[in-house]
């Protein structure tokens, strides 16, 4: 059966403080598997994440129904450059002509011509390209920031860190707001959906690795916060035990693969385990089988086995 493109009638806006909102960006006509941030500001507002082109639609209405205009957004920051995070970063450039982009330097490049990581991610999602993605253009150089280890972003009365937080990506930051105690963790701190208390860990090609992601997560729960705001989706109570399930289920997930890999089994079937082994996991910690489709849309079996290959192999 062909897949129904749904309307973004389910795009919508929580607010999470006076001057944050988490904007529901309804990746494929499902609630609760990708979000954005605003960060509304008097001199111009931050929007955290992009999401990819093919929830622009979404974005609009959701910042609509914050009350705010995307035309007042002034700063993008993105996470990382993976298409559900960044993806939409050129169009809004183009649309908002005074906007800059804040990326990790080893990003940046693949922002402004994107056609390798666009040709890598071609390999992986082939004809589904466009209906999951839409388009990804270009940013302009000139309007594009890069953002040193721990460097500081204002962003409206607020100031983030952008620490390098490599794991999931090499690329990867997550902005820190000391004052509030919380962050925007983007991957780093894996996917936990709706109400279920299970974090799986996103693990797709090209470039994961295991002890730089170690490294991050014990970074991040050295700072004491009281919540984390993941991209997947949505504010965490309590980053301490949301961070030591994150790394338990990463090392999980790895040995697993890891040792099916060694056996020589196909890929493709170790996928088809993993998501039969994704779903109990969910639905032992609480979760249905509904929720457990949702984390498959969030962080597919296929990438997460590609990406643990890809990096067995490396070593
Ligand atoms: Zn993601």
């Amino acid at each position: 059966m062909a897949p129904v493109s749904r309307p973004s009638s389910m795009a919508s806006a929580t607010q999470l403080d006076p001057d944050l909102w988490l904007l529901d960006l309804a990746f494929q006509g499902a609630p609760n598997v990708i979000a954005a941030f605003l960060i509304t500001g008097r001199d111009g507002h931050t929007l955290i994440e992009t999401g990819p082109g093919s929830t622009l639609p979404a974005l609009d209405e959701a910042v609509s129904q914050a009350g705010e205009r995307v035309e007042d957004i002034t700063q993008l920051a993105v996470t990382h450059i993976h298409l559900d995070h960044a993806g939409a970063a050129g169009a809004l450039l183009r649309r908002l002509p005074d906007a800059r982009l804040f990326v990790h330097p080893v990003g940046a490049p693949h922002m402004i011509d994107p056609s390798k990581l666009l040709a890598s991610a071609t390999r992986i999602y082939g004809d589904a390209m466009d209906r999951l993605w839409g388009a990804f253009e270009p940013c302009p150089a000139d309007r594009v920031v890069t953002l040193a280890d721990d460097a500081e972003l204002r962003a409206g009365a607020r100031t983030l860190r952008a620490l390098h937080t490599p794991g999931h990506a090499s690329h990867h930051i997550a902005f820190v707001d000391m004052e509030h105690r919380t962050a925007f963790t983007g991957d780093v701190a894996g996917v936990r959906l709706g109400a279920v208390p299970y974090v799986r860990p996103p693990t797709p090609p090209p470039d994961i690795d295991i002890p730089a992601w170690h490294e991050s997560a014990h970074r991040l729960r050295s700072l004491g916060l009281r919540a984390l705001d993941l991209t997947h989706f949505g504010r965490i109570p309590g980053a301490a035990n949301h961070l030591d399930t994150l790394v338990r289920n990463l090392d999980d997930w790895l040995a697993w693969t890891t040792d099916r890999l060694r056996r020589g089994e196909d890929p493709a079937i170790i996928a088809e385990e993993l998501m039969r082994k994704g779903e109990m996991d969910v639905i032992r910690a609480g979760g249905s089988a509904a929720d457990a489709a949702a984390y498959e849309l969030a962080t597919p079996s296929r990438m997460s086995v590609d990406g643990i290959a890809r990096y067995v192999k490396r070593r």
